[in-house]
């Protein structure tokens, strides 16, 4: 697999929909502008391939650049452009963009992907990293929150530029913004729902501020307003059962409220009903950061109901059931304290 490498936008990827973006990079690549200052600021985007946004927003914010240098040199990986083209996540013969960067699992073979990763890797981290930053969507409704994998005052203050939720996670493995922190200040981004017009401007507005940037801030202004989350489990529904969303529940395995996302990052008490489960054989999977089946401390089955052992904050839950099979259903987070220090 080729990882292409441009020194300059093609005059045409200000001219298509994301989902022609194939015509303009014919794969991965990434495009290298220089700006007044180094070291460059590192925006990936698209490693999913139907979250629109961080093109949009690309799209919009460097148009104004087209004849006028930018304030810092800015190297973009433009991910999985041919999952775009068919409005996928990722093409079912094609692992998770978002899951190849830290190698593959021990139990894995070596995928092309995985080289390509580590290409993008040593090609951005030889030339120095300003700030890495990776442009997501949300399949769910969630607010607009930024992900830290490496809980440090730079990764926090970074993110805490976006939006005043954080969400800590170190599992699933294999994340970019993860990788990236080994090197510099790194945050995932999650502007909302694919295309959004609040995200795009939310996500231009984002980038640019940290264009002009000359450090990351020691401190954010807002700390006492930002809310730190700690993801401690994922939800799954075991590979080939059935899943629907409230109308379609009649001969489903599990049935979850077709407004099931409305209760991201909302507190949520002991005892409060997530779903039904019309199969009693079947379990919802739910497995903590090192992969342990935790289901037992987290929820209970009482007849058809599904119910909250104890307060959790749900994330990323989703309506989407390509998703829910692709990815998980969502994850429990619980909430951290956040000190100046
Ligand atoms: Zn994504």
């Amino acid at each position: 697999m080729i990882l292409h490498i441009m020194d300059q936008l093609p005059n045409a990827f200000f001219n298509v929909e994301v989902h022609e973006l194939e015509e303009v990079f014919s794969g991965p690549s990434l495009v290298r502008l220089k700006g007044k200052v180094n070291p460059p600021l590192f925006v990936a985007t698209l490693l999913h391939g139907n979250e629109t946004t961080g093109i949009l927003a690309l799209q919009k914010l460097l148009k104004q650049y087209v004849d006028k240098e930018l304030p810092r040199s800015l190297t973009l990986f433009i991910g999985n452009v041919e999952a775009a083209k068919f409005h996928q996540r990722k093409m079912p013969d094609q692992p998770d963009y978002n899951r190849i960067w830290s190698g593959p699992d021990s139990s894995h073979e070596t995928l092309q992907e995985h080289v390509l990763a580590e290409k993008v890797m040593t090609t951005v981290s030889r030339e120095g990293i300003f700030a890495t930053i990776d442009i997501h969507n949300t399949s769910g409704w969630n607010p607009h929150h930024a992900c830290v994998n490496v809980l440090n005052k730079e990764n926090i203050n970074l993110g805490g530029l976006f939006a005043q939720n954080l969400v800590y996670f170190t599992r699933p493995r294999g994340v970019l913004a993860k990788a990236f922190a080994e090197i510099g200040p790194a945050v995932t981004i999650e502007a909302g729902l694919p295309g959004d017009l609040f995200g795009v401007e939310h996500v231009v507005s984002f980038i640019s501020r940290c264009l002009d940037l000359s450090s990351i801030p020691e401190s954010v202004d807002n700390i006492s307003e930002l809310n730190l989350y700690h993801s401690v489990a994922r939800l799954k529904v075991p590979g080939n059962s059935r899943v629907g969303f409230d109308r379609e529940c009649n001969s489903t395995d599990f049935c979850f409220m077709s407004d099931l996302d409305a209760l991201n990052f909302s507190e949520l008490p002991e005892n409060a009903v997530i779903g039904w489960r019309g199969n009693p054989n079947l379990k919802l999977s739910v497995k903590d950061e090192s992969g342990r089946e935790v289901g037992e401390s987290f929820i209970y089955y009482e007849k058809e109901e599904i119910r909250l052992k104890r307060p959790v904050v749900p994330s990323m839950f989703t309506t989407d059931v390509q998703i829910v099979h692709q990815d998980c259903l969502g994850y429990f987070m619980e909430r951290y304290a956040l000190t100046g220090n």
